[in-house]
């Protein structure tokens, strides 16, 4: 028993120096900008944010931050850049993203929907205000597996409290704690 929860977060280490394995297709992130909070989501591979700046050009540095911080995860569209604006408007926003770049506490992701590709099959992962779930087998005896614990490894700094939690495995925290 112990054996195979240590196999799988030993995947799960691997797994997480491997980010391209995960197709982020939804995600929804609360931002702390400089003034506001804003809520920013991907969904059908485009970007919305409701910070005015978005409003008014279709673009915004929080979402150029976040697609250089999720990019090994985001598919093609995702990843490409906003509409073209004025070229002083567009300097200010990539140094603004730059300097969120390394302040990744301003990011807090509320929501995901992810597939991974594991070795053998493919899996569906999601993060709700309950937490994580997986498809996989692995999940329903542990409550977490080795896909939800290489995702919390990648997105660590992100997530809330509750989504860096070890999930329900009780009596193995102590060992999930000593592995990590
Ligand atoms: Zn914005
Ligand atoms: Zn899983």
């Amino acid at each position: 028993m112990h054996s195979d929860l240590i196999g799988k977060i030993e995947k799960a280490r691997r797994y997480a120096e491997e980010p391209e394995r995960i197709a982020l297709d939804e995600i929804t992130v609360r931002f702390h900008g400089g003034n506001n909070d804003h809520i920013v989501r991907l969904a059908n591979h485009r970007w919305m944010c409701d910070c005015e700046v978005f409003h008014l050009r279709g673009v915004c540095a929080h979402i150029m931050t976040l697609q250089k911080v999720l990019a090994p995860m985001l598919s093609a569209e995702a990843r490409e850049p906003g509409p073209v604006i004025i070229h002083s408007e567009l300097i200010s926003m990539i140094e603004k993203s730059r300097r969120y770049m390394h302040e990744l506490d301003r990011i807090e992701i509320q929501t995901l929907r992810a597939r991974f590709r594991g070795n053998n099959n493919d899996h569906i992962l999601t993060l709700t205000d309950v937490g994580w779930s997986c498809d996989c087998a692995t999940f329903r005896v542990w409550n977490t597996c080795a896909h939800v614990m290489a995702l919390q490894r990648i997105l660590a700094p992100m997530l809330p409290a509750h989504a860096r939690e070890p999930g329900t495995v009780s009596v193995e925290e102590h060992l999930v704690s000593a592995l990590s």
